[in-house]
This record gives structure tokens, C-alpha cells and sequence, in this order.
């Protein structure tokens, strides 16, 4: 007995001597894309403890600590994880944060419906319990005329979301090409206002311009969507520039739409089909098939793509601050799949003109920087969360080469 307990307590202190030591992740000799947009720096060592990045720098110059897990990324490339600036997370959200982590998105945006129990959840990732990709919410989202239909009843609805964990307030301005009434502007004026005085990032899903310009007049601080009726003039794109307002196209959400129709190749491509069941590919190909091929607004649809494309270029050609987002998860049957997405949103912001440089800082710097988190998160730096990809080839090459993931780390941990 007293043998037995003596080994016990040996394996616990040799057990702890091992994370001790195991704390310190270095990743050495890779290249950095640091998401700032500056060059690729080539033999760099990062220092990884306590969830962030302790050192970062030139080979010759970061001396090892002793007893660290030392990996040599000589031929590899290190960038930032994913930040999704416009994702959808369910009720059951550990299995979709981790499907987000496995693609390399290590922060989403949960832009819907939060149940109240998303405090308690996010402070438990700020502990450190991460189990998937990190969240952010908007706890509720301002879109019905039935509900909080005066500007009193929006502002104490407003206290209450922020007493109960939104980071973010958003209204949803869409009349479904006329089917539904939009939410009143005194509303939405009031929801701002509001938000403003707790201090909140203010968010707007808007599909027409009109209604994007009254958002931008009441003061919203991003438009998680690009206007999809209308081209951008230069006047509506130097004011969003001047009042630092934030952008998030959601080209990929437009394609999907429409594209199941066309039955790309891509969807029996593995890296796809590792987001979704065998049975949801089925109906994927069925079902959702036909029903896009038959809707009615399948031309509207892809106008509002090219429209989306089109203006994507010109607000990025005039500096305003591009985030990456995608509208990924959600209902189901949209097919709107998480991780697949952000990599496919990539992909078609290279096709709208954007560099792969571009792109990276959009999911990084500018996704960080719009969402009000970059103090900590988007770019790869001393201090900051040691949330980051390593990859088999350079993004700056072609930007499907985000795809091959090696690894992903979150919050310093090898996330798997
Ligand atoms: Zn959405």
C-alpha cells in the first residue's frame, strides 16, 4: 500500500515536471507571414508559453529555454489563425468551434442567437479551455418589426445583451427581395445609439446600398456585408474610409446561393467533404441541388456575387479596412460549411483582384482590428495570443496553399 502510493506520488511529480517543461512550445528556422502586410521574414523563432507569444524574431538572435518542445519548421511557413469576422455557431457549440479549429479558424463571430449560458462558455475559453476555435457574439440580433419595435423597448434590450456577454450589437436590415418589412430606422438609430454608450463595436447585415448609407449616417462601426445591389460610388467609399468604417464581403455566403446548382468539383474534393457528413453530401447533391437550380432568384443571386466582387475590389483599391468573414454555419440546409467556407472566401477575394498579402491580412490584422481585438489577436507578435498555422507551402504563392495546414495552434497549444 505504502509502495503503492509512493509510486503514485512519483508519477504525479514526474508528470508535472513534464508540462512544466512542455509549457514551452519553439517553433524554429520557419517563414513568417506576420499578417501586418510587411514581407515574409525567413528563419524566424517563435517562442511559445502560457498561451501566448513570449519571443519572436531571427534564429541567430532567440536563445531556446531550456527543457522547451523544440519543432524545426525549416522549409515551412507560419501566419495567423483565421479570424472569421461574420460565422454562425449553434446551440451545440463545441462540435462546431472544433470543426472552425480544424480548418485553422481560431476565432469566429457568433452573429444570431446566443443562449445565455455564451458568458459562462467564453469565460471558460478565456481560461484557457478551449475546445475549439475561440467565440466572439452578438447575443441577439436586431432584424423583426414585431420585436422591440419602439426605440425604448431596442435600448433596454440592448442593456440587457451586454449585461449578458455580447460583444458585438448588430441589427439585420433585409427585405428578402421584398418578402418581409425591414426593422424601423428609429430602431436601428436607437440600437446604435445605445451600443455606443456600453462602448460596443456596432455591426449592420444590409443588402441594399440605401440601406447601407442610412447605417453608415447612424454611426455603424461595420457592414457585415458588402451592398449587393448597387456598384459603390467613390463618394459612399472615401466616407467609409474616413470614418474608419470596417467591411466584411461575404463572397463565399453569395456563391453559395447558387453554386450547388452547377454541382462544382470541389465538393468531392476531401478537403470539403471533411466538413460535412456522407448523408448531408447526399442531399447536398439532391435535394439543395435541385431546389437552387429551380429558385427564382437564382439570377438576382448571381448579380448580387458579381456585385459583391465588384465593390469588394474597389473598397479594398481605396483602403478601407477589409475583414475577412464568410456567413458560414447557420441553418443546416443553407450549406454554408464552417472552415470550408473561410478557405473558399479566400480564394474568391484573390478572384475579385485582391493579393494573397491582401487577404491574409484581412483574416488577420484587418478582421482583428475591425472586431475591436487586435490588442491580442489577428498579427503575430511579442505578447500576443499564440494563435497560428503552420503550412506545407506559401499562401503568398497561391492562397490555396492556406489549405495545407499542418498544424494549428491555439492559444499555444497544438490543436488536434
Ligand atoms: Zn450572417
Amino acid at each position: 500500500m505504502k509502495k503503492t502510493s509512493t509510486l503514485i506520488m512519483l508519477a504525479a511529480a514526474l508528470s508535472l515536471t513534464v508540462s512544466a517543461s512542455a509549457q514551452v512550445t519553439v517553433l524554429t528556422h520557419a517563414t513568417l507571414i506576420d499578417g501586418t502586410g510587411a514581407a515574409p521574414q525567413n528563419d524566424v523563432t517563435l517562442v511559445m508559453e502560457n498561451g501566448r507569444i513570449r519571443d519572436l524574431g531571427s534564429s541567430a538572435r532567440i536563445a531556446v529555454p531550456s527543457g522547451a518542445t523544440v519543432l524545426d519548421l525549416t522549409g515551412k511557413f507560419v501566419v495567423p489563425g483565421i479570424i472569421n469576422a461574420h460565422g454562425h455557431v449553434g446551440a451545440n457549440r463545441d462540435p462546431e468551434l472544433r470543426q472552425y479549429a480544424l480548418y485553422g479558424v481560431t476565432t469566429t463571430t457568433s452573429m444570431a442567437v446566443d443562449a445565455d449560458d455564451i458568458a459562462e462558455y467564453k469565460a471558460e475559453q478565456k481560461r484557457g479551455n478551449l475546445r475549439g476555435a475561440r467565440i466572439l457574439t452578438v447575443k441577439y440580433r436586431f432584424m423583426s418589426t414585431t420585436e422591440y419595435n419602439t426605440p425604448e423597448s431596442a435600448r433596454a434590450k440592448v442593456d440587457e445583451i451586454v449585461a449578458k456577454g455580447a460583444d458585438f450589437v448588430k441589427v439585420w436590415i433585409d427585405s428578402q427581395n421584398g418578402r418581409i418589412a425591414k426593422i424601423n430606422p428609429e430602431v436601428t438609430a436607437a440600437v446604435m445609439d445605445q451600443a455606443r454608450k456600453h462602448g460596443k463595436i456596432t455591426m449592420a447585415h444590409i443588402y441594399e446600398y440605401a440601406d447601407a448609407r442610412r447605417m453608415v449616417d447612424q454611426g455603424v462601426n461595420i457592414l457585415v456585408h458588402n451592398v449587393r445591389d448597387q456598384e459603390l460610388d467613390a463618394d459612399f467609399i472615401s466616407t467609409l474610409k474616413q470614418r474608419n468604417i470596417s467591411v466584411v464581403s461575404t463572397l463565399t455566403r453569395e456563391e453559395g446561393m447558387f453554386v450547388y446548382a452547377e454541382s462544382p468539383a470541389w465538393i468531392d474534393d476531401p478537403f470539403f467533404r471533411k466538413g460535412l457528413s456522407a448523408d448531408r453530401l447526399t442531399l447536398l447533391k439532391t435535394k439543395k441541388r435541385e431546389e437552387q437550380a429551380n429558385d427564382p432568384e437564382l439570377a438576382r443571386n448571381r448579380r448580387a456575387f458579381a456585385l459583391d466582387t465588384i465593390n469588394l475590389k474597389k473598397l479594398s483599391n481605396a483602403g478601407v479596412r477589409i475583414a475577412l468573414g464568410t456567413d458560414s454555419g447557420g441553418a443546416a440546409d443553407r450549406y454554408f460549411i464552417q472552415g470550408f467556407f473561410e478557405h473558399r472566401q479566400m480564394e474568391l477575394m484573390v478572384q475579385a483582384g485582391l493579393t494573397p498579402m491582401q487577404v491574409i491580412q484581412a483574416f488577420s490584422k484587418g478582421a482583428s482590428e475591425a472586431l475591436g481585438v487586435d490588442r491580442e489577436f489577428g498579427t503575430l507578435a511579442k505578447g500576443k495570443a499564440a494563435d497560428l498555422l503552420v503550412l506545407d507551402r506559401n499562401p503568398l504563392d497561391n492562397i490555396v496553399n492556406m489549405r495545407g495546414v499542418q498544424a494549428v495552434y491555439l492559444g499555444g497549444k497544438k490543436f488536434e
